[in-house]
């Protein structure tokens, strides 16, 4: 029977810590997860209002539709949260639009079936004949490219620049000139390696594929019938992390501990020994949930591994929380807008979170939430140490005025700064990771990394991750 310890306790080190509990009964004799903060979730965190307004720091919406995101809908069945879900389907206005801002104005992406063959600016061609242009283009034998010239390639300049660009600064706060197709996008990536073209591959590919595995969760059946696109809970997704923590915790067999920052790990004679506050925790395998970085910090005995794992780099972003008393978005309903980098906006994006889940609003009728800066923070705002929060409430509310024609004044509003919050998976990334993972074996570390900073930023494939690695490791006691 093994001991494990966890370093972080966001949804990775969570859910790490559930499949160790339930996948590993008979393997594992305990669990000690370790966070540095005074709460757990990491990046995860709501703020409700007293009228029932919420605000979510972090992520807002779990994605369905892949493996990963059915497990997450698995989870959910699992820790009880079925009757909690508040689903997006595919019917709900927010699934069927969403806009880019193009020359100044806010345009919907093309979507339903008729835009197919006819042109919707800012596009100068019908969708089909990017199509045709996508089923034409060759296969690539690159190893890795960016995101932008992925789409440039296949594509088209336009669909790279008003498609991608902003869907990277949407997801990862990044530039997609920078950003990997292969660790960014790999369903791309792969697509046109197995079949030639990402056309050819979809309609080859069937959503049962993605859902077999958890099909026996009803909350899983139900989604994949009524074709849901997303989801969250009833009062924000701080509900997943209570859940999780409540099912993990059992004194003596699991330890969650918060306020508990680890600042040294080393490993010898097939024990892992984790410092925190001065005192020794040795255990037999160590799960790290935290950004590579904070981990480079705790390892200078291996100091190849630790370089390598500083080699992945994180942005700040600032989320503007913006409420108003009357509904001032008007006819745009829809998921919300993002800006491609080349346009005249400090804004990445802003999500219209009233339209998402109306039964989130409190007594205001528009909440929206502003993302700001990213992989361009320093060249907009300077330093994040010394930026001011009104600094970065007034870009968010002029730009609201802006867009919706308003001279409304927020009656509510929040401004957090997200310091080196989205890990960037830049062109290259799969080699860092090989190194790193090359010197845990030559070093004999008895370490399995898991966590945003590696191979999926979003929440499903934390957990998911987290998943595999658990499994791998379980199967590895014999
Ligand atoms: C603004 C924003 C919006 C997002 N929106 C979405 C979205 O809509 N949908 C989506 O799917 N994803 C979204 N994401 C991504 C997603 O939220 C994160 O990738 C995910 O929450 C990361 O979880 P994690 O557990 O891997 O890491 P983290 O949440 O970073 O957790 C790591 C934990 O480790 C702890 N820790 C760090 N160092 C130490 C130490 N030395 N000792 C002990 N503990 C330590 C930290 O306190 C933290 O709790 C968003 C992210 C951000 C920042």
């Amino acid at each position: 029977m093994a001991t494990v310890g966890i370093l972080g306790g966001g949804i990775s080190g969570l859910s790490c810590a559930y499949y160790l509990k339930t996948l590993g009964q008979s393997k594992i004799k305990y669990i000690c997860l370790l966070d540095k903060s005074p709460k757990f979730g990491g990046w995860i965190q709501t703020t409700r209002f007293p009228d029932g307004a919420i605000f979510e720091h972090g992520p807002r919406t779990i994605r369905v539709g892949t493996k990963a995101g059915f497990n997450a809908l698995e989870l959910a069945d699992k820790l009880a949260l079925s009757s909690r879900i508040l689903p997006i389907t595919r019917e709900h206005p927010t699934a069927k639009t969403n806009f880019i801002l193009a020359n100044n104005q806010l345009l919907p992406l093309p979507r339903d079936p008729s835009a197919f063959f006819r042109k919707v600016p800012p596009f100068s061609k019908s969708v089909i004949r990017y199509v045709f242009k996508e089923i034409r283009t060759k296969r690539s034998n690159l190893d890795d490219e960016s995101v932008y010239s992925f789409a440039e390639r296949r594509i088209g300049e336009e669909v790279a620049k008003y498609a991608l660009d902003p869907m990277c600064r949407g997801v990862a706060a990044g530039d997609a000139r920078e950003l990997s197709v292969r660790s960014m996008l790999p369903f791309l990536y792969e697509t046109e390696k197995n079949y030639g073209s990402i056309v050819k591959g979809i309609l080859k590919g069937s959503r049962i594929s993605e859902a077999q595995d958890f099909m026996q969760s009803s909350l899983v059946q139900k989604a994949y019938r009524e074709i849901w696109r997303m989801w969250t809970l009833k009062t924000g997704l701080n509900e997943l992390i209570d859940a999780l923590a409540g099912t993990i915790d059992e004194r003596g067999k699991a330890d969650l501990i918060f306020d508990a920052k680890c600042t040294n790990l080393t490993f010898k004679d097939g024990k892992a020994d984790i410092v925190v506050d001065n005192e020794n925790i040795k255990v037999d395998h160590v799960f790290s949930s935290i950004p590579s970085y904070e981990l480079a910090s705790l390892i200078d005995a291996y100091p190849v591994l630790k370089e390598n794992l500083m080699a992945i780099p994180s942005v700040d972003v600032a989320v503007v929380y913006l409420e108003y008393e009357t509904d001032i978005i008007g006819n745009k309903t829809g998921f919300g807008y993002l800006v491609p980098s080349h346009e005249d906006s400090k804004v990445l994006g802003i999500v219209f979170d009233s339209c998402c889940f109306p039964a989130m609003n409190g007594t205001g009728q528009t909440r929206l939430t502003c993302m700001l800066g990213g992989r361009w923070f320093k060249d907009i705002f300077g330093d994040p140490k010394t930026v001011s929060m009104d600094t970065l409430l007034n870009v968010a509310t002029e730009e609201v005025g802006k867009r919706f024609n308003t001279t409304d004044k927020p009656i509510r509003h929040k401004v957090i700064l997200q310091k080196k919050c989205i890990p960037q998976y830049l062109v290259g990334h799969h080699i860092k990771l090989e190194k790193i993972s090359e010197e845990i074996k030559e070093n004999n570390l008895n370490l399995s990394l898991i966590g945003a900073s590696y191979k999926g930023a979003g929440v499903p494939d934390c957990i998911y991750n987290a998943r595999l690695s658990v499994e791998k490791y379980l199967k590895s006691l014999h």
